[in-house]
């Protein structure tokens, strides 16, 4: 089900603290009551159990100690022992209850996390997923995903650290004026001590909060890279070059730079938090000393009972508590909201695209280039200048050149992943951004050169699209005998079911280069689609399952528009039309007949070249 959590996101360049706070809340109050209100629920309930050991610590010892005391002086006995046997069952009562409760919400709160976190996961997936093309190769973009990803799950602890850190703000203001309004009755003056010791420790550890927040900031870029070189790079894929190319110390030695710079941010931070702590610890020592002599005394000169005095040394201890964890707490919570608005931040990374609301005609379709010229984003370079072409429906078009000349930057562009710079591109007479992203990609079945397959099923492979589309099997059988793998296929361990790649299963199948080629060819055969545009489709394939896709291509694009990439030119005789792409544009276009005939054509160059390698082939 595809979800859409950043419709509730508004989010700024350079937010405060307060801001992200708010915001990030917002955002969290939002999908815990849209997806389980139940979590609040718990969240009372524990609090209930918090006021209840309260009770128990600040209140129940006072009662209980006033009547022992007046039992000790010769009070009326029977009076006093039942009052204290009643403080004694409400004490234990109280205690259990709370330790039940509070066990209770803490036990399905840590099961709701787990609920919150993968609701995360998806969203940020879908956002990877959907996001435009060209963020995808954005560093900023990607370092800003890594933040996200950590910042929402273990920075943050996700929605329940937010609100557990959220209650226990709430909770300790409520013990603080409690503990605050026993002082005012038992022991006023003692407040001022409490009140000025605690400013100095919440001033301390807004300092450290500082430093925390700077650490994560660094880290972010650091730790991509390092996650790249620990765990991407131990991937099976990169398991052939590493060892071949030996390149181990080189990878290991780079990792270590990496790994360095992280352990340093981590010691700047360790360091720089201790810096804070020592002077934190001294304050609270004479707060301590200062509010116990007095208290005492007070005791000493009668103006407080022993009760009293019970009540007032818990009280302190609960103040100095409460006032710690409120400044903590509630940086806590600023801090986690800090690190999970990275999370919004990405969701609302916008879309360049303009998104058309136009659909696709179900008719014939012309492709035009109109004066089109592009560079991509961050360069300065245009990569194609001022392309002016036309593929007229059911055209089979080839295309030619050296590397890096543009071809594929050519199909990018007519698939949308990018916007042209300059210029339009035109299908059916429409500018390709007017029309709606959905149906416009419903017009082409791409393979491209760096193709991937998925570590699902075979089908799974081929048949990929919308998942309220069921899967096709004679349509898939059909596209795997097309490209030529339907025999291998049928006889894998599993058959068209087999998982790819054994990273998840140990019956998965790794296929070989060429079986993966046909793989991908069987996905866009299978999509059925209007334009095939098949990007170096045989580069894999040996002599002879190339030969065959040339004579069946007819077969497999049947009367559709197609443009075939190729960079053996004995290939492109088959088409209608070849292009051949140099120095930013389109230098040739023509019949290959006609191609070779031009003296000095870069076409008929290439193709003296090559000749003598594939004339067999093909003849
Ligand atoms: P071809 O398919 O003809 O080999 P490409 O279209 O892949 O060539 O690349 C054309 C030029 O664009 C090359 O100089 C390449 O380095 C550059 N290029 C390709 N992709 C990107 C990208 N994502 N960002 C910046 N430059 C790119």
């Amino acid at each position: 089900m595809a979800m859409n959590l950043s419709k509730h996101v508004e989010v700024k360049d350079n937010p405060g603290m307060l801001y992200m706070t708010r915001r990030t809340m917002n955002y969290v109050f939002k999908i815990a009551w849209k997806e389980k209100k139940i979590i609040f629920f718990y969240y009372i309930l524990k609090n209930i159990g918090y006021v209840l050991a309260e009770m128990k610590m600040l209140l129940l010892p006072k009662l209980l100690v006033d009547e022992i005391v007046a039992i000790t002086e010769g009070a009326a006995l029977e009076a006093h022992l039942k009052n204290a046997i009643i403080y004694v069952a409400l004490t234990v009562l109280a205690e259990s209850l709370s330790k039940l409760l509070v066990d209770t919400a803490e036990k399905k709160i840590a099961y709701y996390n787990v609920f919150f976190e993968r609701i995360f996961v998806y969203g940020l997936s879908e956002k990877s997923m959907t996001m435009d093309f060209e963020h995808t190769e954005d560093p900023t973009v990607l370092n800003q995903q890594n933040k996200a990803k950590e910042g929402i799950s273990w920075y943050s602890d996700g929605v329940t650290g937010m609100l557990d850190s959220f209650f226990n703000v709430i909770y300790n203001f409520f013990l603080m004026i409690a503990s605050v309004t026993i002082f005012l009755v038992y022991c006023p003056l003692i407040l001022p001590v409490q009140i000025i010791g605690m400013a100095i420790i919440t001033y301390f550890n807004a300092k450290k909060q500082k430093v925390h927040a700077k650490a994560f900031l660094k880290l972010g870029k650091v730790n991509r890279l390092f996650g790249y070189y620990l765990f991407d790079l131990a991937e099976a894929k990169y398991g052939k070059d590493i060892r071949l190319y030996d390149s181990v110390d080189m990878l290991t030695s780079r990792s270590k730079e990496f790994g360095k710079e992280s352990v340093e941010i981590f010691r700047e931070r360790a360091e720089g938090c201790l810096k804070y702590d020592y002077p934190s610890q001294i304050t609270n020592a004479f707060r301590d000393a200062i509010s116990y002599a007095y208290m005492g005394y007070q005791a000493l000169i009668g103006l407080l009972t022993l009760g009293d005095l019970t009540m007032c040394i818990s009280a302190a201890s609960r103040l100095f508590q409460s006032l710690l964890w409120l400044g903590m707490n509630a940086q806590d919570l600023m801090e986690k909201c800090g690190y999970a608005y990275h999370y919004l931040v990405y969701l609302e990374y916008s879309d360049n695209l303009s998104k058309g609301d136009k659909e696709v005609k179900d008719e014939k379709h012309e492709i035009v280039f109109e004066n089109v010229s592009f560079k991509y984003p961050r360069s300065d370079e245009y990569v194609l200048k001022n392309i002016n072409f036309k593929i007229t429906s059911g055209e089979h078009l080839s295309i030619v050149g050296l590397n890096g000349a543009g071809k594929t930057t050519f199909i990018k562009l007519l698939c949308r992943l990018y916007d042209v710079t300059e210029g339009r591109i035109l299908i059916d007479g429409i500018d390709i951004r007017d029309y709606s992203t959905e149906e416009y990609r419903k017009l082409f079945a791409v393979v491209f050169q760096d193709f991937q397959l998925f570590a699902f099923s075979l089908k799974d492979n081929i048949a990929m699209g919308r998942a309220d589309e069921p899967l096709n099997e004679k349509k898939i059988e059909e596209a795997l005998k097309l490209s030529g793998l339907y025999e291998d296929a049928v006889n894998l361990d599993e058959g068209l079911d087999t998982r790819l790649f054994k990273s998840f299963d140990e019956h998965g199948t790794e296929l070989s280069g060429g079986q993966r080629q046909k793989a991908a060819i069987s996905r866009a055969l299978y999509r059925n689609a209007p334009i095939v545009i098949l990007d170096e489709p045989t580069a894999a394939l040996d002599p002879l399952a190339e030969y065959e896709i040339y004579k069946k291509f007819d077969a497999l694009v049947g009367g559709k528009s197609a443009i075939y990439i190729s960079h053996r030119l004995s290939s492109c005789k088959f088409c209608d039309r070849i292009a051949v792409f140099a120095d930013n544009t389109i230098k040739e276009c023509g019949t290959h007949d006609e191609l070779v005939n031009i003296k000095d054509g870069l076409y008929a160059e290439m193709f003296a070249a090559q000749a003598q390698y594939y004339v067999d082939a093909v003849s």
